[in-house]
């Protein structure tokens, strides 16, 4: 079934059954398109191999939560990759600080941690508070315990590039401290057009989402990253908050974040698109929706421009059951990576609130 024909058919679905649950020939008709075209798996624009791995696991008939996970441990496990686990950037101390949630759309389970100290793979941690407690979220020392009781190995997650580009923003970026400026560079700091470039500096967030649904219409979904970097220590973002940076509902879809957390925690982004699609928009309508819900609260005007668009970037990305996936930016010049109808590929996201003057 080609993607317009999957759309069709989930409107018709979607109108016949209300805002509810499908039918149960629906749902046949859906597994059906599901099996003819495989799986698919959406992730941020860093998750081409988490995509990759994924579907592979998927194709042999492996749990979509253990397929998107081992996906992203790929990345979470690349010290080149300064976004998530190790190697990502430390905290205002430079000290590494993991968050990640994950959701298992089958047995409508979650599990999450925040301000995880020294485990390379936060993901896994999250799905064994999901699999084996009776909590949703750990944070912190608690969660360090309870990921060193399961056997994880405590590694220094700071890797040397990461502590370097730590150092650099140490010591340039106030001049009312003690740390002198880098050697070569200004000693005045233009603070305030350094705030305006907040967008633009590529080590400021960063993190990978990587949801998938299977061939049978099962769906899961993770967030893993190092949040904000340079953040206040103890500071908490959207990706392990389930109904921030990720939400999954079995029945409907699976959506998640990246960009700047707090946005996307004060309008509940990925539970936000979820409930969109619910209502029969598109995964694309879905994500566009959820973004004009950030710009709609966005008042703080440190966070604004002139023109009132925000000076962060956030986004988002959606797979609905049937197989048919989205993404959408704040700003333009952001990528997605997707695994569908047999092939990977990472793509640009033509679907942006605003566009950089930078980018063409
Ligand atoms: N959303 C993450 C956070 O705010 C960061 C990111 O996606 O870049 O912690």
């Amino acid at each position: 079934m080609s993607d317009l024909t999957r759309r069709n058919f989930l409107q018709a679905a979607t109108a016949a059954a209300g805002a509810g649950l499908l039918p149960a020939s629906a749902l046949g008709a859906q597994a059906a398109a599901n099996k003819a075209n495989g799986p698919v798996v959406i992730a941020s624009g860093n998750g081409k191999r988490a995509t990759a791995k994924a579907a592979e696991i998927l194709r042999q008939g492996g749990d979509t939560l253990d397929a998107v996970i081992a996906g992203v441990n790929i990345v979470e496990e690349d010290p080149a990759d300064h976004t998530v686990g190790h190697g990502g950037l430390p905290n205002e101390d430079g000290v590494v600080e993991l968050d990640s949630s994950v959701m298992h759309g089958p047995t409508c389970r979650a599990g999450a941690v925040a301000a995880l100290r020294n485990i390379k793979t936060p993901s896994r941690v999250a799905k064994l508070v999901m699999e084996r407690t009776d909590h949703v979220m750990l944070v912190g020392e608690g969660a360090l315990r309870f990921a060193r009781a399961h056997g994880f190995e405590e590694v220094n997650l700071l890797t040397d590039d990461a502590r370097k580009i730590w150092l650099h923003w140490k010591e340039r970026h106030s001049d009312v401290d003690d740390w002198l400026k880098p050697p070569g560079e200004p000693d005045e700091i233009d603070l305030e057009s350094n705030a305006q470039s907040m967008a633009d500096i590529p080590f400021s967030y960063g993190t990978i989402n990587c949801c998938a649904v299977d061939a049978s219409g099962n769906l899961s979904g993770v967030t893993t990253t190092s949040g904000l970097s340079f953040k206040i220590p103890g500071r908490v973002g959207d990706s392990p908050i389930i109904g921030a940076g990720l939400y999954v509902d079995n029945q409907v879809g699976a959506a998640g974040a990246t960009g700047r957390g707090e946005a996307v925690i004060k309008t509940c982004g990925a539970h936000t698109i979820v409930e969109a699609m619910r209502t029969g928009m598109s995964p694309l309508e879905a994500c566009r929706y959820a973004l004009q819900r950030i710009i709609d609260t966005t008042t703080e005007p440190h966070l604004l421009r002139e023109d009132g668009s925000p000076k962060f970037n956030v986004v988002f990305y959606a797979v609905a059951k049937d197989g048919r996936y989205g993404s959408a930016s704040m700003w333009s010049g952001a990528e997605f990576a997707v695994y569908a109808n047999g092939k990977n590929r990472v793509e640009s996201i033509r679907s942006f609130m605003f566009k950089r003057e930078d980018i063409e």
